[in-house]
């Protein structure tokens, strides 16, 4: 079964900054194709859960009291791409607007609760390195074509 790495709050984990996880009922589904490798980047960079808001403002992230915690996002992006190419996985599935897992669009940078098309900084790492990254919000996408992937086994071709 191919390895897929994924935002570690989606399976439920008490990552967040707010302490809590955001799990998705798609796991279930994503399990029969996929073996899951949970990771959640600022954890792994050192913050704890809970933790103050941050947001990524171009090359640079901040915390709300506007602390500069880039360190951080490294050092976490720098693990999930180690893991990556440790365990050959060349794909993940990352949290949407988070400033390190957000895939199409993050915060603005100023806390003020705007969205911006953009990445969060462990994305662009890995992406940067040729993983794929999706978001959660496309994981219904990838179960269609999966399934359908499944049918066309079960079904060979008329001669
Ligand atoms: Fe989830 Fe990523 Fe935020 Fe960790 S950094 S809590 S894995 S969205």
């Amino acid at each position: 079964m191919k390895k897929i790495l994924i935002s570690a709050c989606l399976v439920g984990d008490k990552v967040r900054y707010d302490g809590k996880g955001c799990y998705t009922p798609l796991i279930k589904e994503l399990l029969k194709y996929y073996e899951l490798v949970p990771f959640c980047p600022e954890v792994e960079g050192g913050l704890k859960s809970p933790r103050l808001r941050s947001e990524r403002r171009r090359n640079e992230v901040r915390n709300e009291k506007l602390e500069v915690i880039t360190d951080k996002f490294d050092l976490g992006a720098e693990k999930a791409l180690n893991i990556c190419q440790y365990l050959n996985i060349k794909m993940a599935i990352l949290k949407e607007d988070s400033p390190s897992c957000g895939v199409h669009q993050i915060y603005n940078g100023y806390f003020q609760k705007r969205k911006i098309p953009g990445q969060g900084w462990t994305t662009e790492l890995l992406t940067k390195h040729g993983i794929k990254v999706i978001s959660d919000q496309e994981i219904e996408d990838l179960l269609k074509i999966k399934e359908a992937e499944e049918e066309r086994k079960e079904k060979p071709l008329k001669k």
